[in-house]
């Protein structure tokens, strides 16, 4: 993804300060101009990049001079790299809290934006996430104005297998919007995402019907979607919205094919709406959660803990069993082979490996190289490995596979090795790293002990 070549450059850039021997004036200015290169390059406003720059620079300033270094070359590196990630953080915070959808609630959601933003693909995506975290989620088509509209929700709704609500006769938006609504609330949905018609251009036509519809459905929320490619031109445009609908929320979408998101997404957060998800794709599972610091934190491939820790909880809570089960378990800091095999498949389930992979700081990098398919490849080599364990080495701690020497340390591997290297198809080398990586997970929750231990200890690893 494109996005991708803005966080390596970023990266590149802070990884030159711990090269480095001195932490001087000259370092902190290359390191800036790089920064500040790297950040125009994905068409962020010239103004904000500079108030950047100067921001980086003040706050370095007065705490190298109230002493925060303490003298040594790694705290001043520290506070370049803290003062540096925390304004990328401001860059794209509009510092506004977006709705969140409530459980056992008629929560009515309303996609505004122009035409081929790509609305009604993120109308299906959303639906697909909110029904993936338990929530009852249909969809229902407004479009009247462009033809074909309607086909398009209900072949998407059907292969998501999401309800939907739509009409080929009935040609006033407003109806269908009031109708729809009132079916599924009736219905007991909890999520109903009602997808209105954008024009080519802002035209009063549209920003009238938008108000009409919303009066009607009396949304909890309304989404602006927009398309990254527009960079910085995202300001103009969410402004115009903004002032004939009062939206809560933007997506912004076509994030893997633009080299101009990081403008999009820092202009958007001037307007001080809240960015909720980033469409990253065609398939219905490219849709991102925004947050702005986890956002920064993957940018710079440090992973992204909340992330990865709210995409598990809506996971766990659609099976709320699982979840106690589960939260007994790192509470009490005992994690077997068989509970790492389910995060395992937690993690296939979740949506495609790199996403959810390049959340989890620390994790092998080698288990991501190559495409997600070659990704969910090694990871479904490795539930094999466990369908090849025994009850007994599932719900063990792993050391019936090891030898210790005297000191009490593993010192090799036992034939219990080989039997699941043969058994799975694999080889020895495949059986020991998933060991090695379940003996990490497992070390963290017993380190960190107590309640959401697990989740301090891997938050301490950041
Ligand atoms: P609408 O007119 O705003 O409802 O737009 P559509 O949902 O019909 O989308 C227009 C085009 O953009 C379609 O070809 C979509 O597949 C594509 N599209 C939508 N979202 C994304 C995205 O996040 N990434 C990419 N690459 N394409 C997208």
């Amino acid at each position: 993804m494109v996005l991708a070549d803005l966080g390596r450059k970023l990266s590149t850039a802070l990884a030159s300060l711990n090269r480095a021997p001195v932490i001087d004036d000259k370092v902190l200015d290359t390191l800036l101009k790089e920064v500040c290169a790297a950040l125009l390059e994905s068409d962020v406003n010239v103004k904000l990049v500079s108030q950047l720059r100067q921001k980086v620079k003040t706050k370095v300033k007065a705490q190298f001079e109230a002493g925060a270094d303490r003298g040594k070359e790694t705290n001043r590196r520290s506070v370049v790299q803290k003062a540096i990630f925390d304004e990328l953080v401001q860059l794209v915070d509009p510092g506004v809290e977006p709705y969140k959808p409530k459980k056992g609630h008629p929560n009515v959601i309303m996609a505004v934006g122009l035409q081929g933003n790509g609305k009604t693909t993120t109308c299906t995506k959303l639906a697909v996430h909110y029904q993936k975290r338990g929530f009852k989620s249909c969809i229902v088509c407004a479009d009247t104005f462009r033809a074909g509209a309607f086909d398009q929700t209900r072949q998407s709704a059907t292969k998501a297998k999401v309800a939907y609500f739509g009409s080929y006769t009935e040609t006033d938006p407003v109806s269908i919007a009031s109708q729809g609504v009132t079916k599924f609330k009736k219905e007991r949905f909890e999520v109903i995402i009602v997808d209105t018609s954008g024009r080519h251009k802002q035209e009063s036509e549209l920003f009238r019907e938008m108000v009409q519809i919303s009066e009607a459905v009396k949304p909890d929320m309304t989404i602006l979607v927009l398309d990254a490619s527009i960079g910085q031109a995202a300001e103009a445009q969410g402004r115009a919205f903004k002032e004939s609908a009062d939206f809560g929320a933007i997506i912004v979408t076509k994030m893997d094919g633009h080299a101009k998101g990081g403008g999009a997404i820092s202009a958007v957060a001037a307007t001080k709406t809240p960015i909720i998800f980033l469409g990253v794709g065609e398939h219905l599972t490219d849709l991102d959660r925004f947050a702005p610091r986890p956002f920064i934190s993957k940018l710079l491939g440090m992973g992204d803990v909340q992330g990865l820790m709210e995409h598990m909880h809506d996971i766990a809570a659609a099976n709320p069993e699982k979840q106690k089960e589960m939260a007994k378990k790192l509470e009490e800091g005992k994690l077997s082979i068989r509970d790492w095999r389910e995060q395992i498949q937690n993690v296939m389930n979740m949506g495609p490996l790199s996403k959810i992979a390049s959340m989890i700081p620390g994790f092998p990098q080698d288990m991501l190289a190559g495409s997600d398919e070659e990704g969910t490849l090694r990871m479904k080599r490795m539930l094999y490995i466990t369908d090849s364990m025994s009850a007994m080495e599932l719900d063990s701690d792993g050391s019936c596979f090891l030898t210790f020497g005297k000191d009490g340390k593993p010192e090799g591997l036992t034939w219990r090795v080989t039997r699941v290297a043969r058994g799975s198809g694999t080889s020895v080398r495949e059986v020991e790293e998933l060991l090695c990586q379940y003996r990490m997970m497992a070390n963290m929750a017993k380190q960190a002990g107590g309640k959401n231990g697990w989740m301090n200890a891997v938050q301490k690893m950041q």
